[in-house]
């Protein structure tokens, strides 16, 4: 709910080690205060405080996709349409779910020898919650987190990136909105490289960690010699399939919006795209005149907006030079912006599609990270998976095609933890798809029930069901008959045929009554 205190930042400022780590310790036990009383509250309760939330969100979107233009760059409806909308969306959702989602659940039995036996599983908060976010999509992405850990019980503390502060302030107001326990949500502002230590040193329970895959490697090891659980969003460089018989209009849009949308800083944007090559000149050209089309500049007509820092602007420049060097070809780019806009013209990267890719040049080893697509002829669909899986990520990716069934079959090959036919990038703002990707791209989901459940332990509770039981047939005193009894169990178990499972029988009725009798 609150801003760290100015002193706070201060503290924790360069150049006093430890400072930041003092601030998030702190921060912590007043959480963990605010966390025991949050977490007992009825489900009820909680969502109502967040359903509040929900309602001044509501009366703040003009406001609040404002906020993340200036700050960020992004065009108001890269702002609207991805961060703000998905956020709407997935409170609704986890408010609506959460409760099912918490739910203690009966196992049901695995073998009728262990018939006495009844498994549950419980649902807990962690305790107190970090979120570290990047700028790329500085609201839409710790928003949901932090609504799933409240809702689960837990206490937040969130840093977002040190570039897009705004959009944290922003979740702080929406927080401040629902009147929770004071101290149950934080937002702190600390620089990245501070956060690390600050965050596992600091006393959370558990860290949810979105950014950069060396960044998450880093966390990583430092999060080791504790044993922190860590859920890690990582980089991304997707693959989109295109098969000879997709709709190629509807793919070159698709393309086009997952792949330039948000300047191409979108982790799951579609960055190789993999075209038969009975379609590929067809599609590389409507792709081409879509993107010369493009309007780079400001306002509700604009296409592109400008990078978000001009770092991550040369980072990009420098990987289209390496592959300029290697051979790629630039098939098509977009005009540069109009001189009435806001943001100085360097932070402006033209859309660029580029073609002769060979398997060594960045956009097929790397993450791009900005507004550039390469696009490359496949001889079938299972060329198409094997340059689509040679990828160390694993975050997203796509199949295009008219024939749903093959689409259904290449998608469930590809090794990336979401795949969207004719579609791409979008399920991050489907609330109720998981989230999280492999190799590279990290571990563990944020989103669906899957993400929701990464907000809980479980505790397993085994109790026994036959009464007046007074012993298990395995435990002490040891003898000639329990061991042949139990011997006969485990042939009960494993034997297939039915003559072998009847002679298991005797000696497995010879110690049943062990339950009960005293030796
Ligand atoms: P980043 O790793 O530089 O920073 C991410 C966050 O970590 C920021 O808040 C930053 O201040 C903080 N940080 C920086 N150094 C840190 C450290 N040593 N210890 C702890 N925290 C530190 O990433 P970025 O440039 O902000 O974001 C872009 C990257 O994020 C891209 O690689 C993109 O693919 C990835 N991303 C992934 C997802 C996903 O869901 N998988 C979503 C969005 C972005």
């Amino acid at each position: 709910m609150a801003l760290a205190s100015e002193q706070e930042k201060q503290s924790s400022g360069p150049g006093e080690p430890g400072g930041a780590v003092h601030t998030i310790r702190e921060i912590a036990a007043r959480a963990r205060t605010a966390q025991a009383s949050w977490a007992v509250l009825p489900y009820a309760q909680r969502a109502a405080k967040l359903k509040k939330a929900g309602r001044y969100l509501a009366s703040h979107i003009d406001e609040i996709t404002e906020t993340i233009h200036r700050e960020n760059g992004k065009l108001r409806m890269d702002a609207l349409a991805a961060e703000l909308l998905p956020a709407v969306l997935a409170l609704s959702y986890y408010v609506k779910r959460g409760r099912k989602f918490l739910a203690s659940r009966k196992l049901r039995g695995g073998s009728l020898l262990m018939f006495n036996k009844q498994g549950r599983l419980v649902k807990k908060p962690w305790g107190v919650v970090g979120i570290i976010s990047p700028w790329n999509y500085p609201f839409a992405i710790p928003f949901s987190e932090a609504v799933m850990a409240l809702l689960a019980g837990n206490a937040v503390i969130l840093k977002t990136a040190s570039v897009t502060p705004g959009a944290g302030r922003a979740i702080a107001g929406i927080a401040g909105a629902a009147d929770l326990p004071e101290g149950l949500f934080t937002h702190v502002e600390i620089p990245g490289l501070e956060a690390g230590p600050a965050f596992i040193s600091g006393g959370v329970d558990k860290l949810f960690f979105t950014g950069s895959t060396a960044t998450g490697k880093e966390i990583m090891a430092r999060a080791a010699p504790c044993l922190l659980p860590l859920v890690l969003e990582l980089g991304g460089a997707d693959a989109a399939i295109i098969r000879a018989d997709a709709d190629l209009d509807r793919a070159a849009l698709g393309i086009l919006w997952s792949g330039f949308s948000n300047s191409g800083q979108s982790c799951g944007g579609a960055q190789r795209v993999l075209v038969h090559r009975d379609v590929y000149r067809p599609f590389l050209e409507k792709l081409c005149v879509l993107v010369r089309n493009f309007r780079a500049g400001e306002g509700e007509d604009a296409d592109l907006g400008p990078m978000t820092t001009v770092k991550q602007k040369e980072a990009v420049e420098k990987q289209i030079a390496a592959c300029l060097a290697m051979g790629a070809k630039i098939a098509a780019q977009s005009a540069a912006p109009g001189p009435a806009v806001p943001f100085p013209p360097e932070r402006f990267i033209p859309a660029m599609v580029l073609t002769d890719l060979g398997p060594e040049m960045p956009l097929m080893t790397g993450e791009i990270f900005g507004p550039v697509v390469g696009v490359c002829p496949v001889q079938d669909d299972d060329e198409a998976l094997r340059i689509a899986n040679s990828s160390s990520y694993g975050l997203t990716g796509s199949v295009w095609s008219k024939n749903r069934q093959r689409a259904r079959e290449i998608a469930g090959r590809m090794n990336a933890g979401a795949v969207m036919i004719n579609d791409h990038l979008m399920s991050h703002g489907l609330a109720e798809t998981p989230w999280g990707g492999f190799g590279d791209s990290g571990l563990g989901k944020t989103h669906g029930e899957a993400g929701f459940a990464e907000m809980c332990k479980t505790t397993v509770v085994v109790d026994d069901v036959l009464p007046g039981v007074r012993r298990n047939l395995w435990w002490h005193p040891y003898s000639e008959k329990v061991f042949r009894g139990i011997r006969a169990a485990a042939a009960f178990a494993a034997a297939s045929p039915l003559s072998e499972k009847l002679r298991s029988i005797p000696p497995l009725l010879g110690i049943f009554f062990r339950y009960w009798t005293k030796e």
